[in-house]
């Protein structure tokens, strides 16, 4: 009841200063690229298959250079982003579950300012059941993508839907001030690009891949589908080494960056409109992922929600604003620091209590220490590992603090310890060689990832009990086996 009042009185101190924002940004798009890794883009990556179009979007803008998602998995990092709240907070730990109304989303106080508040969703994963849909004037979350002689998918749409229907939307409402959210799920596997001549990898493919993988390792492999219930057996984790298997690794990292290059396509399509040198005095552009994807790399092979190594959570973030020179930071930030950012450039005081702090003064180029950020696993599922009182809190989690990064999984009683600036990749687990090349400060990195999980108090948040099994069904066709839910397995 607490909350509730509390959310109400800073909805209503909202409404109390609705004057216009100190800020001459008009429009505010902000671009979701789901699945897609930071090390995918151009921008990010020398060797990386070009994404033009983002490319030079980051070229003008701000490109932070190490962004952590707040968790691996679609709707529980896209509830932190438009929330500002990391998952043991707002309380969304996964797929499937249904957003408090009592979080204040970024849509919720961009239309209480008067801006007109639309979203074009490409993936059922965010569907309005799920609750994201708070302030969305327009929620426009129709999925019928055509799959050619396997029929119509329902629970997705391509990229260039996505580009259309949001383009229409603008040129017929032409709103006086707008809060934009495009969500692209085209580089999520399955991986059909259109004109790769490759032929689909499915999630079929990729699930008999990982036991391959697997079998490589250890000599009882669990399969792709086992550890998103059961966990990850600990053997595996410190075996991988991060080698192709063959020539066919590199096939489907092929085909899922092809898929990137189609989004990028679209996305020219969508600066031709809100990038234009007119557009560029007053309009915010934010292009940022939910989560990455693991795939030979390392035990969570195909996967994203099961581990945190940099694969999964680190994040491309670039902001194109007027005001702000184009420049990279290399601080570590969290995607819970997107909200009071936007919020700030837009000239918006919310009054909302954040998780995250504004990026501004970084993207400014001052000299100023973010602080550690941290990220949490949202698998396995197993009601046996959600108990208590937050669901997450076996699984692991992680603390990024400038070059270290500890990451700890309850459920295997394990804890790993990477140097992120003399081992990008994570190859080599600091803690499994002895603590002697561990760094002084490890156990300050315990002691606050320990005081950030007695953080957790998340507001209530139940699989969607509307049409549980019909949410299950197309969440598993989207390759989430975690939409099963709870009581039900
Ligand atoms: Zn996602």
């Amino acid at each position: 009841m607490a909350r509730r009042l509390l959310a109400c009185l800073a909805l209503c101190a909202l409404a109390a200063c609705s004057d216009a924002p100190r800020s001459p940004i008009r429009y505010v798009v902000l671009i979701s690229l789901d699945t897609v890794r930071a090390d995918a883009l151009g921008c990010y990556d020398a060797s990386a298959t070009k994404s033009p179009s983002i490319d030079r979007l980051a070229n003008l803008g701000v490109r932070f250079e190490h962004a952590i998602t707040a968790a691996p998995t679609t709707l529980a990092s896209h509830a932190s982003i438009m929330t500002g709240r990391y998952p043991h907070a707002h309380g969304v730990p996964r797929n499937g579950f249904v957003l408090h109304p009592d979080n204040i989303t970024l849509a919720e106080i961009f239309a209480q300012r008067g801006y007109a508040t639309a979203a074009f969703l490409g993936s059922f994963a965010l569907d309005k059941p799920f609750g994201l849909d708070q302030g969305f004037q327009l929620y426009d979350a129709r999925f019928t993508t055509e799959l050619g002689t396997a029929g119509v998918d329902q629970s997705q749409r391509s990229a260039s839907e996505v580009t259309d229907s949001a383009l229409r939307w603008f040129d017929e409402t032409r709103p006086e001030r707008a809060f934009v959210f495009l969500h692209y799920f085209d580089a999520h596997a399955p991986y059909a690009p259109k004109d790769s001549g490759l032929p689909p990898v499915t999630l079929d493919t990729l699930s008999r891949r990982a036991l391959a993988h697997q079998q490589r390792w250890i000599s009882s492999p669990p399969g792709w589908e086992a550890p998103l219930l059961s966990g990850l057996p600990r053997e595996l984790i410190g075996r991988v080494d991060g080698t192709p298997l063959d020539a066919f690794d590199a096939q489907i990292e092929a085909q899922y960056a092809a898929e990137i290059a189609e989004i990028d396509t679209q996305l020219e399509r969508v600066f031709r409109v809100f990038g234009t040198p007119e557009r560029a005095a007053d309009t915010l552009i934010v292009v940022t992922a939910d989560h990455g994807e693991s795939f030979h790399e390392h035990a969570d092979f195909f996967n994203h929600g099961l581990w945190l190594h940099e694969t999964t959570v680190h994040v491309p973030l670039i902001l194109r604003a007027p005001g702000l020179a184009p420049r990279s930071v290399a601080q570590p930030v969290s995607s819970v620091d997107l909200a009071p950012t936007v919020l700030e450039l837009a000239g918006i005081d919310s009054m909302v209590a954040f998780d995250g702090v504004s990026l501004v003064p970084l993207a400014r180029g001052e000299a100023r220490p973010r602080g550690p950020v941290f990220s949490e696993a949202t698998q396995p599922t197993h009601p046996s590992f959600e108990r208590g009182a937050w669901a997450n809190a076996l699984k692991p989690s992680c603390i990024v603090d400038g070059r270290w990064k500890l990451i700890r999984a309850p459920y295997l009683g394990l804890e790993q310890l990477f140097d992120l600036e003399s081992d990008p990749h994570e190859r080599v687990d600091l803690l499994a060689r002895g603590d002697a090349g561990a760094p002084p400060n490890l156990s300050e990195l315990r002691a606050r990832l320990d005081a950030w999980e007695h953080t957790a108090r998340p507001l209530p948040s139940n699989f969607s009990r509307e049409q549980a099994d019909e949410v299950a069904r197309r969440l598993r066709e989207l390759g989430y086996t975690e939409g099963l839910p709870p009581k039900e397995r």
